[in-house]
């Protein structure tokens, strides 16, 4: 008899990995251990809801383009949907129900009354004006504003989308229905209705996850030696907080444009600052240059992926040196690299549980958005670290009674809340 991860693997080789098909392996495990009937199957494992939209943009040399976008909407049995927006070149749609299939989960995993979404445009921000930029995020709000909403799907910042971005589309969503409405969405500047703390929170809610990982290690993180891919929102903040908070030593960290090591430790807030004169970290003073594919290799003992997708493969798993890995980004570990960085007994904390500090603190902005009533940043962090600490206890001891990796102990424990609020919810009509 196959384990659900050999099974995974066993259907996943049978054709090329998408982020979809990835997603589809990894619920039919979860399914299998939770023995799931084939109804309960059918009711999660598909998106309640693809939207597909043109999206015509004036650019500034007169042209209009049109870009296509995506919202789906996973899984609302918990919850609305909830989400981000991801503006990349490669956004495709097998990835975004991906991510919302994922969010679905993640939701759960932090016990959080939501169900999942995501939204994607295929677009280069980088190439765009701002103008632009806000002429595009302006008109997919308008096109997407007839299946989103405060109860109904919530989105938020991801990829190459920031709070300004946000502040657009409830703007666009308020003029459209006629007041201003706080709770479309999450990760606004605070000016509009925004939460103390939401900058921040993905990277919070991954130390306080990698404190548990470590403790239950036995690992220190102080002094310990800590590479970071991806030095945005969530890999950036992580680097300054491990750095400030937990005394560890950010050996090396990267962009798109390539990375940056130095066996010494970066002053992580001069890379920052850095990065913000010159547009990437690459070039920080005293540092020898890496490549991508270079630092998740180098020598440390805490990894962090922070980017993209797909970035841990059964190519480059076996060469990891990390003792520990916090999955920052959603979804960088492939199957394959997940079965060998598990021979290899590294400990994984995966997306999903991660990663939920930001959709958790999401979640405190749409409660005070609602209740016109706005916490203070100490209140915002301690309950983020009660709801982060009890989801990575509820995670271990879903793996420990399956006898399963944290990745599918998440899984389980996700899958299982949402099929046990379907059930009792019953099916209409
Ligand atoms: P971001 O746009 O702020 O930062 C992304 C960073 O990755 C940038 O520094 C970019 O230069 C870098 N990058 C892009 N392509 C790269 C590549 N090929 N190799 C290495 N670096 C690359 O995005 P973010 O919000 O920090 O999101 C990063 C990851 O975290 C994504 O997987 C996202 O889904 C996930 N995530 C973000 C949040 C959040 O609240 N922001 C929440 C949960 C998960």
């Amino acid at each position: 008899m196959p384990t659900p991860t050999e099974a995974m693997t066993a259907a996943l080789s049978a054709r090329p990995p998408t982020p979809w098909t990835l997603a589809v392996a990894q619920f039919e495990a979860g399914a299998d251990l939770l023995r799931l009937d084939s109804s309960m199957r059918e009711l999660l494992r598909s998106p309640k809801r693809i939207l597909t939209v043109s999206i015509p943009v004036k650019l500034d040399d007169g042209r209009i383009q049109a870009f296509e976008g995506y919202r789906v909407q996973h899984n609302v049995a918990r919850g609305p949907a909830k989400g981000g927006i991801r503006y990349h070149p490669d956004v495709t749609i097998e990835e975004v129900k991906a991510l919302a299939a994922w969010m679905t989960w993640k939701c759960a995993v932090v016990n959080i009354p939501y169900g999942g979404g995501k939204g994607g445009v295929i677009c280069n921000p980088k190439e765009m004006s701002p103008g632009e930029i806000e002429r595009l995020t302006r008109r997919y709000a308008s096109e997407i504003s007839i299946i989103i909403g405060p109860e109904k799907d919530i989105p938020a910042p991801d990829v190459y989308t920031d709070s300004q971005v946000m502040a657009w589309i409830m703007d666009t969503y308020s003029m459209t229905v006629g007041y201003s409405t706080l709770g479309v969405v999450t990760g606004k500047p605070i000016a509009v209705g925004g939460s103390e703390g939401r900058g921040e929170a993905t990277a919070r809610g991954c130390q306080f996850t990698l404190r548990e990982a470590a403790r239950m290690r036995s690992i220190s993180i102080e002094g310990a030696r800590v590479a970071v891919q991806g030095f945005g929102n969530a890999g950036a903040h992580l680097a300054r907080m491990l750095s400030d908070d937990d005394h560890a030593k950010v050996v090396a960290v990267s962009d798109s444009r390539g990375g940056v090591y130095n066996t010494a430790g970066l002053d992580v807030k001069a890379v920052s600052h850095f990065k913000k004169e010159t547009g990437s970290v690459v070039g920080f003073p005293g540092t020898d240059r890496i490549t991508n594919a270079e630092l998740l290799e180098i020598p440390c003992d805490i990894l962090v992926p922070a980017a993209l997708e797909n970035q841990l493969t059964g190519e480059n798993a076996g060469r990891v040196k990390a003792k520990l890995i916090a999955e920052a980004a959603n979804g960088p570990t492939t199957l394959e690299a997940d079965a060998i960085l598990r021979e290899k007994g590294v400990l994984c904390v995966p997306d999903i549980l991660a990663n939920a500090g930001g959709v958790t603190v999401s979640y405190f902005e749409w409660v005070q958005g609602l209740q016109a009533f706005f916490w203070d940043e100490p209140t915002i962090v301690r309950q983020l670290e009660r709801i982060m600490v009890r989801a990575y206890n509820d995670v271990y001891q879903t793996a420990e009674k399956h006898n399963v990796d944290l990745r599918m102990g998440a899984l389980v424990l996700a899958i299982g809340r949402v099929a046990e609020a379907t059930r009792i919810r019953g099916v209409f009509p």
